[in-house]
């Protein structure tokens, strides 16, 4: 199908009806300059490592110039934000420079932090060094830890300030523009339907339904209604994958608006995202949602199924009937919390199921909280227990994770030993031996993950011109379950002035 465009060519900010995107270009930079670039990502759009350091690398991702035979546009998509509905929002400060196969696969390649779109509303359509750095590192950290994500193509400086709200000594602050090029199949969102059935363009909603199916999820076929379930059903199974390695390494997204959901189950747009250090599903990274914590981290497969009930309730008036989506939105839950059992066990090295497994894993899930247990050091450090040691000596393998500052005594030293006991049971009950289990253990505990304050050390001496960090960082998370004891230093808990520190939004 013909995707219906804009056919006024301006970037005035305004409601934009009966369409779903709008060609704009780039804002030209004033003096772009090259931070880092994935010779990875680089090399699955096909471009060489040797053209990476080239004029028209920076130039054309860096929004200077516009490739030959490309239209850049901007996308037309509402949502639900803090579960209200936000009316139209788009792609504020994203363009998508291009579509191209390689390979068989096909990417999109969009710029963030490139200039004012149609749907820009009250910004300025440019992002800051500071979030530049957070999202091009932790998407490359994610895709390494093997969570499906956006990618990382390339981070350069714009060399113009950019004004933000945050202030220091009563004085707005300037802070130094900078543009990532992101990569995904598309950048299609939950709220790329919403918008649609919301003004009941129905034509077009069909439209891009069927482009959307024809493009990107070609092996569905069948009768038409028989396709957007098989759409629906798909888009809640990858939605449910990503969920369940968010939980398995800790992530929280911080903003899971439907304007923030991919239809690949991707995970797509890092603001104020943070990493569990003490294990506490009450946790969040975004300082704006401290009051209801809707994006806790416990609370991320509700809120992922909430979002899809959106997305089924923008897909209904192709299908007329509730019943079958429902259906898959109930499956949604219980087949999560199926595999949650799963992935949890496998975190503990257990492979196997008996009865008492959900006991095991609450159990743990408690007293990790009492004694404010690093996740990461913690999971790393377990598989290192042997089917022989004592509840002590278990103990003594893993209480470097806790930010407890004392010995742990008393009711918590008890609560560990007991939770221990029935752990190393379960263990000698298993067959794997101890170093298989914890060869396979540490496939699924990474060593190395974002950690804020590390973004922050990043962030900060990039501000300074250096980006050695920001090089180091990038390497020791494409190994993220490799010892690389030469990364030693990153493996530790956060230090504490890094406590109370909060992700950032923009
Ligand atoms: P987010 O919560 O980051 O997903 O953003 C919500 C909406 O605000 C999206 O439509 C974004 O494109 C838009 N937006 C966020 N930051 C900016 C900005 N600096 N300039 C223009 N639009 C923005
Ligand atoms: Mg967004
Ligand atoms: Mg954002």
């Amino acid at each position: 199908a013909e995707l219906p465009a804009d056919p006024e060519e301006t970037n005035e900010i305004r409601q934009v009806k009966n369409t779903v995107f709008s060609y704009v270009n780039p804002v030209k930079p004033s003096n772009p300059s090259l931070i880092h670039a994935s010779k990875e990502v680089a090399e699955l759009i096909g471009v060489s490592s040797d053209e990476i350091q080239s004029e028209s690398f920076l130039n054309t991702f860096s929004g200077k110039e516009i490739l030959p035979e490309t239209r850049p546009y901007a996308m037309c998509y509402a949502g639900h934000q803090f579960g209200n509905w936000a009316g139209q929002l788009g792609d504020g400060r994203a363009i998508n420079l291009t579509e191209i196969e390689h390979n068989n696969n096909f990417f999109t390649l969009q710029l963030k932090g490139a200039g004012k779109t149609p749907y820009s509303r009250t910004a300025d359509g440019l992002a800051v060094l500071r979030s530049s750095v957070r999202e091009y590192l932790c998407a490359e950290a994610m895709y390494h830890l093997g969570v499906p994500t956006t990618r990382s193509l390339s981070l350069m400086l714009s060399g113009d300030e950019v004004l933000r709200d945050i202030l220091y000594n009563g004085n707005p602050a300037y802070e130094k523009g900078a543009i990532v090029c992101r990569v995904a199949p598309s950048f299609i969102r939950f709220g790329s339907f919403e918008m649609l059935t919301a003004r009941n363009e129905l034509k077009n909603l069909k439209d891009f339904v069927e482009h959307t199916i024809k493009h990107y999820f070609p092996e569905i076929n069948g009768e038409p209604k028989e396709q957007y379930l098989q759409f629906f059903k798909s888009v809640a199974n990858k939605t449910r994958e990503m969920i369940l390695h968010w939980q398995r390494v800790g992530f929280v997204h911080g903003v899971m608006n439907t304007d923030n959901m991919s239809i690949h189950g991707i995970t797509i747009d890092y603001g104020p995202y943070g990493w569990l250090e003490n294990y506490d599903p009450n946790w969040t990274p975004n300082t704006t949602d401290s009051q209801n914590r809707r994006y806790r981290f416990g609370n991320q497969p509700q809120i992922a199924q909430w979002n899809l009930y959106q997305l089924a309730n923008a897909l209904y008036p192709l299908i007329n009937e509730a019943e079958p989506l429902e259906k898959i939105l109930e499956s949604f839950i219980t087949e999560f919390e199926s595999d949650y059992k799963t992935m949890f066990l496998s975190k503990l090295g257990v492979f196997t199921s008996t009865e008492t497994d959900d006991k095991l894993i609450t159990a743990l899930e408690t007293v990790l909280q009492l004694s404010e247990t690093d996740m990461t050091i913690f999971f790393r450090n377990l598989s290192q227990i042997q089917k022989k040691d004592s509840v002590e000596n278990a103990i003594e393998r893993v209480k470097d994770s806790f930010y407890i500052p004392e010995e742990i005594k008393g009711e918590i030293l008890e609560s560990w030993k007991k939770w221990f006991t029935v752990y190393i049971e379960r263990l000698n009950a298993e067959e794997l031996s101890d170093e298989v289990r914890s060869e396979k253990m540490n496939q699924i505990n990474p060593k190395y993950v974002l950690r804020n304050y590390m973004s922050q050390l990043a962030i900060d001496a990039a501000d300074q011109g250096d980006y050695s960090l920001i090089d180091e960082l990038y390497l020791v998370l494409q190994k993220p379950y490799d010892e690389q004891p030469e990364y030693q230093r990153w493996f530790v808990k956060r230090p504490d002035w890094a406590r109370s520190k909060v992700g950032c939004s923009m």
